[in-house]
């Protein structure tokens, strides 16, 4: 047994599923054509339904409602006769979707971290779990890197704390997995100067983390000692933007892949060493994108992502929006892998703020991310109704006359009557879990 099966075969057990054959067939399923991903989505799809219907008061209660039953779902398209549930729905009603027999499932039991202080419940059954880890280790290996045997660093938030004492446990799962933890809650020169050197001398050779953390690193590393050539790099759980992929490329002479997912609705859609867009992942969910007029998006086409998660029976999810935006792609990657395209992450409904002047502002297409030269970091600050607040990290080349044209631009997208503040601060602190955001949000706005 080598190290890589050693570290299937415990996580196996932890888990209750054979991992290796889930890798095995996520890695089939690849390369499957139309017809077999429509059959596979079908057949769950209908099965999740007549569950769904039978085990919670909620599904019984919306198919009563439209006068359905489970039986009138026979193909993908007669899913979107179920309406599209968002993040309040789940909050006010999630006691009503959680089934009956919600055990059986071996449910884990989750709690989104909102950004603007609101979360909710719910559950994942340890299946899906177990499928949707499947999917992220065939990412992975689109770089390749092997699970177990290859070492990986990782630049991670949360309460990891570096000199904090580790349990047994979690320093047996972090051998098995040869992982190698870089926090970034102080992602200071000092600690980036030690992960550098940390880096080379256990010969690392694929780092992962967020974006946010894996340009700054990248930056760093580059006006100090130039490149530091890995094999693959990996993203996650932030917007990729351009100017970030560029300094990662260019510092770590890598491909870069970078990974959407969304936890709560088990969807995901990855990029691969071609990059020719992301490839969703069809096993996990039914991943449709919906136009403002609640049709599904064609080709170069941008609309919301909406998830049903195939394999969360302690709790349902059908027809599900978290609130993020994609543009849908064109036929098949030059990879030659035949899982479905979405051209581009654009980015989530989160980071859009709206305005009571009936303007509806985008932070993330603000384009302050193009004066790299000028400033180190920014974050906009929806504070009350009619008022923003922008926070900037300057850098020496910044004079007062560029923050008077940042305060012309952000009058120029906000239209009349929105009050605006220009705050130039020290640093920006990352969310609790160690992610980035560039829209904070004082105003409730959930409901969107
Ligand atoms: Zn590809």
């Amino acid at each position: 047994m080598n190290r890589s099966d050693l570290t299937f075969y415990f996580l196996g057990k932890k888990y209750g599923y054979n991992l290796r054959k889930m890798v095995e067939f996520v890695n089939e399923n690849q390369y499957w054509d139309n017809k077999d991903i429509e059959e596979y989505q079908t057949e769950k799809m209908i099965q999740l339904i007549h569950h769904a219907y039978n085990n919670t008061i909620y599904y019984k209660e919306v198919l009563d409602k439209l006068a359905l039953k489970p039986k009138d779902f026979q193909s993908l398209a007669d899913l979107k006769m179920l309406p599209i549930i968002g993040k309040a729905d789940i909050r006010d009603r999630w006691k009503d979707l959680v089934a009956t027999d919600y055990q059986k499932y071996r449910p884990m039991h989750r709690v989104t971290s909102g950004t603007t202080g609101q979360t909710f419940q719910y559950y994942n059954d340890s299946k899906s779990w177990a499928l949707n880890w499947a999917t992220k280790m065939r990412t992975f290996s689109w770089g390749g890197y092997t699970f177990g045997k290859d070492k990986i660093a990782t630049l991670k938030g949360g309460s990891m704390l570096r000199k904090a004492k580790q349990s047994y446990k979690s320093r047996f799962w972090k051998y098995l997995n040869n992982y190698y933890d870089l926090p970034v809650i102080n992602l200071t020169n000092e600690s980036m100067e030690e992960y550098y050197n940390e880096i080379i001398s256990n010969k690392i050779k694929y780092l992962r983390g967020f974006p946010t953390a894996v340009y700054a690193f990248a930056k760093y590393i580059y006006e100090t000692h130039g490149t530091l050539p890995f094999k693959a790099t990996f993203t996650s759980a932030e917007y990729l933007q351009d100017f970030q992929r560029e300094q990662i490329i260019k510092t770590f002479g890598t491909n870069h892949i970078d990974a959407y997912g969304c936890g709560d609705g088990m969807g995901g859609a990855n990029q691969c060493d071609k990059t020719a867009g992301y490839h969703v992942n069809i096993e996990t969910s039914i991943l449709e994108v919906i136009n403002e007029q609640g049709g599904y998006c064609d080709a170069g086409e941008q609309g919301e992502i909406v998830l049903t998660s195939l394999h969360d029976y302690a709790m349902p999810l059908i027809r599900y929006t978290p609130g993020d935006v994609a543009v849908v792609g064109k036929g098949h990657c030059s990879c030659g892998r035949t899982l479905p395209l979405l051209k581009k992450i654009v980015g989530r409904t989160s980071d859009l703020i709206y305005l009571p002047n009936g303007r509806i502002l985008n932070g993330i297409a603000i384009p302050f991310a193009d004066w790299v030269d000028k400033i180190d970091k920014f974050q906009i600050w929806h504070t009350e109704i009619d008022k923003i607040e922008l926070k900037v990290i300057p850098k020496p080349t910044l004079t007062q006359k560029d923050i008077e044209y940042m305060h012309e631009i952000m009058a120029y997208h906000l239209g009349e009557g929105i009050g605006i503040k220009v705050d130039i601060v020290d640093d920006i602190p990352l969310l609790p879990n160690g992610k980035f955001k560039y829209v904070i949000s004082k105003v409730d706005n959930i409901g969107k």
